[in-house]
């Protein structure tokens, strides 16, 4: 169970209410690192950023001992964490499912994740590791942000490197790839019932793999498969786990069944 230490929460003044700006919402993620020259202590930058002459903020931050600090709701607040430009004037973008983003907007529609740290390469601590996953899961689960890359941004990725180089003590992309065996257990074989309204049998454990073509292809909402079988296949939001199935010949993902024994 998640628990945030709220001693900070929404007490900055440096943040955008997001009633100002409406139609915006947490779509993606920005990961930094605090810099912070004393790192085992978070209270410098929590501090800190309760400065107007900081004009920084964040949504959250990691501790090194793990604790996640709540800093800023993103659900009414947007906080300043990816700058509006960089030192040339230039300003921060970055390109989300399509659509760019830049300027003030890159602040607008993401969470901003602190983790304490030097940013002098040091490694984040493994509680801070536990911590970030704890939150990947979290935003997912509150905010819908998919456990992929592509909605998970490093601050370094989307300004000039020579205005930000963090984070540099962890790689968002190593550390969601440890999701899926955090957080999807291997399932056992046995037999399940179907959860969406169509669920596609495979050829292989992959979307890459066409629609099977012996036997029963797809299956309605409610039928029983019994799987006799489990693949580490294709990871989607985070779940690597696919069912060999006996009656269709062919393999479905197993976030698109539920256990009935
Ligand atoms: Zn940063």
């Amino acid at each position: 169970m998640l628990q945030f230490d709220t001693t900070y929460l929404n007490r900055t003044a440096n943040q955008t209410p997001r009633a100002a700006v409406p139609g915006t919402r947490p779509l993606f993620v920005v990961w930094h690192e605090t810099a912070s020259p004393r790192p085992t202590n978070p209270y410098g930058t929590l501090e800190y950023n309760l400065s107007p002459r900081a004009r920084s903020s964040y949504h959250y931050l990691v501790a090194r001992d793990g604790t996640i600090f709540h800093y800023l709701d993103p659900r009414i607040a947007i906080a300043w964490h990816a700058g509006v430009h960089d030192q040339d004037g230039s300003p921060t973008q970055v390109d989300i499912a399509g659509t760019h983003y830049r300027g003030f907007a890159v602040n607008a529609w993401s969470i901003g994740v602190e983790l304490d740290g030097a940013c002098d390469g040091t490694p984040i601590s493994s509680a801070q590791r536990d911590g970030a996953n704890t939150l990947l899961h979290y935003l997912h689960d509150t905010f819908a942000i998919p456990l992929e890359r592509s909605h998970h941004l490093m601050h370094r990725e989307i300004t000039a490197p020579s205005y930000r180089h963090d984070p540099r003590g962890y790689d968002i992309g190593a550390l969601l790839a440890e999701m899926p065996a955090m957080h999807h257990p291997r399932p056992d074989i046995g037999l399940y019932s179907v959860d969406v309204a169509l669920a596609n049998v495979r050829e292989g454990p992959s979307t890459i793999y066409p629609v099977a073509l012996h036997g029963a292809a797809r299956f309605g909402h409610g039928a029983w498969l019994q799987v006799d079988g489990i693949l580490n296949g294709e990871a989607i939001e985070g779940n690597p786990w696919w069912g060999h199935l006996v009656s269709a010949i062919g393999f479905i993902w197993m976030g698109l069944v539920v256990r009935v024994r």
